[in-house]
């Protein structure tokens, strides 16, 4: 069995875009690629949490 990896992406604050991390790897600095705005916010997409109900 495989673990859900969790995928962080990030959401632009200023156009509303989302794009991957992997799309950061060669600038240091986090900017979306669309505008350039550096307002970013991260979201995890596939973060599945199951709580059992007693
Ligand atoms: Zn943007």
């Amino acid at each position: 069995m495989q673990a859900l990896s969790t995928e962080i992406k990030y959401i632009c604050w200023n156009c509303g875009r989302v794009f991957e991390p992997e799309h950061l790897g060669i600038m240091k600095s986090i900017r979306c690629p669309y505008c350039n705005a550096r307002i970013i916010v991260k979201a995890r997409t596939s973060v599945v949490r199951i709580i059992k109900a007693l």
